[in-house]
């Protein structure tokens, strides 16, 4: 895709400071750098999120994540954890439409980034969640 940012940097067309790279995928800094080693995993292929992934695909990027994290991890003692995030759709935030994970490195409770979980539980019955997921199961590729 030509107007793709990220497609551009895979090809060497725009710069960027790359951590790792081989036939399938490619691993970068994100420039916001949201705490300080905050990268990002991409496939070569140009797909817009993980809705458009395959299984090979899928195994193509995921078997590398773990690889990379460590990297990520290692790289200080000061870091204690890792948010690993994928935003799929402008409405979860996604805002480069090339499927990325982002690997965001956590140094304290007090980083510059916030990732909470609502519990709603107390709003769900038993039966509320079997028919949510029973939707979801009637979806399942087979
Ligand atoms: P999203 O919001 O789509 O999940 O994340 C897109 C990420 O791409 C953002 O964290 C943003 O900082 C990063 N980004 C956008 N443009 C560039 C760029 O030109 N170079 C690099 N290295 N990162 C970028
Ligand atoms: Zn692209």
């Amino acid at each position: 895709m030509n107007d793709c940012i990220f497609c551009k940097i895979i090809a060497g067309e725009i710069p960027s400071v790359k951590i790792y790279e081989d036939d399938d995928v490619y691993a970068f800094m994100d420039i916001s750098q949201t705490t300080p080693g905050h990268t990002l995993l991409v496939p070569k292929q140009h797909v817009a999120d993980i809705l458009a992934y395959d299984a090979d695909l899928a195994s193509k990027v995921f078997s590398k994540l773990p690889m990379i994290a460590r990297a990520v991890k290692n790289s200080d003692p000061a870091i204690k954890g890792l948010n690993i995030v994928n935003n799929n759709g402008e409405v979860a935030y996604q805002s480069v439409f090339h499927s990325h994970i982002h690997i965001i490195p956590r140094y304290s409770s007090a980083d510059t980034f916030a990732i909470r979980f609502s519990d709603n539980s107390a709003d769900y019955s038993a039966e509320q969640l079997q028919a949510l997921a029973a939707k979801i199961v009637a979806h399942l590729e087979k």
